[in-house]
């Protein structure tokens, strides 16, 4: 795609994720966990007069689509922003449940998934999805790479997981304090490693430097402010980089946000691309 195309695709994502994020009840209760309520056990079969014939088996929310199709999508992307938001509640407050993580939802989730959240996270170890999120096996469908950067290899694991596994969120997630964003300001600033000589980091940071670039001169938190942006550019270029997608946003199908993970009281606040 050429730079200008994209360029103003990304501006327009820009105005897009400004109201991408509503106002969210983080009030919990019983219901609101959904699908990440635990599974119960399944009740032990009866022995006594099996039925005539076989009944048939209960719909499988978490059935993939065929082979070559489509999946519908999981759950509305409200629902499922609201879903990911509550999690992050209950682990902020010590309240962490840990669903789906026994071994009937491994069971069920073993021959088919339908994650209703796409994260594209940071590699950080201290930025672990399924944790800050509260969620459990099959639930979220997670990309992690240092500065959670978007090339080709990331954009396609998240079309994957949108067209063909049904996803309705997509969230491009930067955390406080990141390294990687760290370690383009500055090599930027001419202050890299030399360490870093001889290996790909570089280009990395390449995929960081144009966020870096649109902090504001004199901010006073620069590295914090391109944590921000860097989420905010790489949400854009989800949006920019794939047709399909883009489709899918602007047909209410699919939510497409940015958010910064603090990493000292464990929050997720969605934030805004730097063109909003
Ligand atoms: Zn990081």
């Amino acid at each position: 795609m050429p730079d200008l195309h994209r360029r103003r695709l990304i501006a327009c994502l820009g105005a897009g994720l400004a109201v991408a994020v509503p106002a969210i009840a983080l009030a919990e209760g019983g219901s609101d966990l959904g699908d990440a309520a635990p599974v119960r056990k399944p009740k032990p079969k009866a022995k006594a007069k099996p039925p005539a014939a076989p009944a048939k088996p209960a719909a499988d929310p978490h059935a993939a689509a065929p082979a070559g199709h489509a999946a519908e999508p999981s759950i509305k992307p409200e629902e499922a922003l609201a879903r990911l938001m509550n999690g992050n509640a209950r682990y902020v407050d010590g309240y962490s449940v840990h669903p789906h993580g026994d071994a009937p939802r491994r069971l069920q989730v073993s021959t088919s998934q339908r994650p209703f959240a796409v994260i594209l996270a940071c590699a950080d170890s201290r930025v672990a999805p399924e944790l800050i999120f509260d969620q459990g096996l099959g639930d979220l469908f997670v990309v992690r790479v240092a500065g959670n950067v978007v090339d080709d290899a990331v954009l396609a694991s998240i079309e994957y997981a949108v067209i063909h596994l049904g996803s309705t969120l997509v969230m491009a997630l930067g955390h406080e304090r990141c390294g990687a964003v760290k370690a383009t300001i500055d090599a930027l600033a001419g202050r890299g490693s030399p360490d870093d000589a001889g290996t790909r980091i570089g280009a990395l940071a390449a995929l960081i430097t144009p966020a870096v670039r649109s902090v504001p001169a004199g901010t006073a938190d620069a590295l914090d402010a391109a944590v921000s942006l860097n989420a905010a550019h790489a949400a854009a270029e989800v949006f920019a980089g794939s047709r399909p997608l883009r489709a899918r946003v602007l047909a209410g199908q699919l939510k497409i946000v940015a958010a910064r993970y603090d990493l000292d009281d464990g929050r997720v606040t969605p934030t805004r691309t730097s063109q909003a």
